[in-house]
């Protein structure tokens, strides 16, 4: 049946056929025979329960329909138009609904618990063990233990969340897309790159508002094309008139979030007391590595103090830099000063400039190191098929085998900025295969996305060494899930513990900032001529620069996000959420003359999912402190050495949630993490 296309369980999607008109019929048939499949589990006596027959059941009943609506949010992320996202927003509440219907649904939840008293339940071992532990604090993490009137508001509060975090979302999107400044004298551009020059042009030109006569340069919010701008536009004015824009996405009608926040963070809030917490972030936390609130909050604090002294000597001097140059009196910088004034003391100091780097980053030469590294560490074996369909011409699909020449999954990459698309690089998953009952190990499908300068008409796509780091960090996400080795598919690849998913991720932005590593490919676009050694090691020097300034960044949002959810109360009462947000975090922010606003208004991060990184922003330095100390491992035995990448291929990537996250940092490093990798990496500390 043609409207049923989303249900098609071809490894190879039929995008094409994957229409908008197609979601609505074929979401309500998946969620319909999921909802069979569940009468059937409480349908059972409760003595002739077993793990096949519950468990193993429930997760097969759901993941039909999981596979279908993960197609639907993403296209939603890569293909937005008006009928998808209609279409979409119609069966979310629906889907959102019946996932928290599920556990919180008393019958089945009565079975499962008369399974836990089995025979059968006591002698599980190993997966199996671990997928019933999961599954019963899932279930009760949910309120199945709750009384039927709480447990309905619960599944109230589920699905408005789902809603709300999707109108934040789609606020930051629209207020994103709905800017563009055209300028049309070009004397305003100087200092601008070319390239970047080149593409407002270009940009210009797609939207009819310049000829080749009539030249005009187009700019907008995203990332691509305002970063450049902040750095080096000399036009003090046209940096403020963009950072204007920028920071008031979120905050204006149409597209204004704050009164959204404050409904979030108050059915957030109202969620944790249901289920016993105290508060939301403690709800969240309870199965991450960190366990407390209190144990994250005292992690992020001790790094911010730790940087807090060359963060104040690195304020100092970028503030005695501008006085400097410009002779005008010492005191904060306008924000809109803060990237630019950066870059040219960057310049001064290290003389490096990181547009300097571009030409040897040509993106297909990138994906083609990253590859052979992928071959070398990991024993993988990575090649483009183009003949399978995609939902873009610009996207690739790629086969990998392992060293064994097995199958192991396939992936589709889509590097570039389209309209269309949401923003920032993301990994996902399609497909879950790995191992199965009947001993066939089958393929995983991923994706990679991203937002990467492009090419324009007469020169490759040369990026940053921060966008190779992007392909290299999305490429460990989506490693986990091919490389996953695990029986039960809930419990492959990225679905772990947050403040663990980041590691696969982090580790490999390492080879980026190793001379062997960068050798594999990065060459000059013309010249073929691998990175000078003298650039390099001022690349390398220029990594310190502002490190202080950049860790203060992350515990700032860190901060945030906790205290947001630790004292809900608090800043939901507060008559200006904003200001009193400040003041809280205060400590950790670059000192600005005005103050800069937080990102609070449009922190997809923590408000565009109803879960998602809320109360789990610290991961990501959590996350750095578990990558920083695992790869001394490949610096000591060699960043190339096969034994040290499958080894972490065996005791990692391929484990998914087959045990506690704790368990296999220990298995790999033979001793739980230590601190003090990152601390000197980030240059917070000297080498001993
Ligand atoms: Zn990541």
């Amino acid at each position: 049946m043609a409207h049923l296309t989303f249900l098609d369980k071809s490894f190879h999607i039929h995008w094409s056929k994957l229409t908008p008109e197609s979601v609505e019929l074929s979401i309500s048939q998946a969620i319909g025979d999921a909802q069979k499949s569940i009468e059937c589990i409480t349908s059972l006596d409760l003595s002739e329960v077993s793990y096949q027959n519950t468990l193993l059941a429930l997760e097969e009943a759901v993941e039909p329909l999981s596979v279908a609506w993960g197609k639907v949010s993403h296209l939603q992320s890569v293909c937005d138009s008006t009928e998808l996202r209609a279409a979409y927003n119609k069966m979310l509440p629906l889907v959102s609904a019946f996932y928290t219907s599920i556990r919180l649904n008393p019958k089945l939840w009565e079975r499962i618990k008369a399974f836990l008293q089995t025979h059968e339940a006591n002698a599980l071992s190993g997966i199996h063990k671990r997928f019933l532990e999961e599954s019963i604090a899932d279930f009760k993490e949910a309120g199945a233990d709750l009384s039927p009137e709480k447990r309905e508001r619960l599944s109230q509060i589920q699905t408005k969340l789902a809603e709300l975090t999707q109108k934040y979302s789609e606020n930051v999107l629209d207020a994103t897309n709905a800017y563009e400044l055209i300028i049309e004298d070009e004397s305003r551009l100087k200092g601008l790159p070319l390239h970047a020059k080149k593409a407002a042009f270009e940009s210009a030109l797609a939207k009819s508002k310049a000829t080749q006569e009539k030249p005009a340069w187009r700019f907008t919010l995203h990332a691509p094309s305002i970063e450049p701008c902040m750095m080096y536009l000399e036009d003090s004015a046209l940096r403020e008139q963009l950072w204007r824009a920028s920071s008031s996405i979120g905050s204006v009608a149409p597209y204004d979030n704050q009164g959204l926040i404050k409904e979030i963070l108050s059915l957030r809030d109202e969620k944790a007391k249901l289920l016993g917490k105290s508060h939301f972030a403690d709800l969240v936390l309870q199965r991450r590595m960190a366990k407390t609130a209190t144990t994250a909050l005292r992690f992020i604090e001790d790094i911010g103090e730790r940087a807090s002294v060359l963060f104040k000597e690195e304020c100092d001097a970028l503030e005695r830099f501008k006085t400097e140059l410009t002779h005008a009196p010492q005191g904060p910088l306008a924000p809109w000063d803060i990237a630019y004034f950066s870059e040219k003391l960057r310049q001064k100091e290290y003389a490096f400039d990181e547009e300097i780097l571009r030409p040897y980053f040509e993106v297909s030469q990138v994906i083609g190191g990253l590859f052979q590294l992928a071959q070398r560490v990991f024993g993988l074996t990575i090649t483009e098929r183009t003949d399978v369909e995609t939902w873009h011409p610009q996207v690739t699909f790629y086969d990998i085998k392992n060293a064994n020449a097995v199958h192991v999954g396939s992936f589709y990459a889509d590097w570039h900025p389209r309209e269309s698309k949401r923003g920032g690089a993301w990994m996902n998953y399609l497909i879950t295969g790995g191992p199965t009952a009947s001993g066939k190990r089958l393929p995983h499908l991923g994706l990679i996305c991203g937002n990467l300068t492009a090419p324009s008409k007469d020169t490759p796509a040369l990026l940053t060494h921060r966008e190779v780091e992007t392909i290299f960090h999305e490429f460990g996400h989506l490693l986990h899930h091919l490389l996953g080795e695990v029986a039960i598919k809930s419990l492959n690849g990225v679905n772990v513990a947050w403040d663990f998913v980041e590691l696969p991720s982090q580790i490999m932005e390492n080879w980026c900032w190793e001379k062997e590593g960068l050798d594999l490919f990065a060459r000059h676009y013309q010249t073929k001529e691998p990175i000078p050694e003298e650039l390099f090691q001022k690349m390398i020097k220029a990594k310190r620069f502002r490190t202080a300034c950049m860790t203060m960044r992350q515990v700032a949002f860190a901060k945030m996000d906790l205290l947001l959810h630790i004292n809900t109360e608090e800043f939901i009462k507060a008559d200006d959420l904003e200001s009193y947000l400040r003041s809280k975090i205060a400590s950790h922010l670059i000192p600005t003359n005005p103050k800069a606003p937080t990102i609070i208004r449009r922190f997809t991060h923590i408000f565009a999912d109803p879960v998602g990184y809320a109360a789990g922003y610290y991961s990501y330095k959590w996350a750095e402190v578990l990558d920083a100390d695992a790869f001394t491992r490949f610096k000591k035995e060699g960043i190339f050495n096969p034994k040290t990448g499958s080894d972490f291929v065996r005791t990692i990537l391929s484990q998914g949630n087959a045990l506690d996250p704790a368990e296999l940092f220990r298995t790999f490093m033979g001793r739980d993490p230590d601190i003090q990798a990152l601390l000197l990496r980030a240059g917070l500390v000297g080498a001993a």
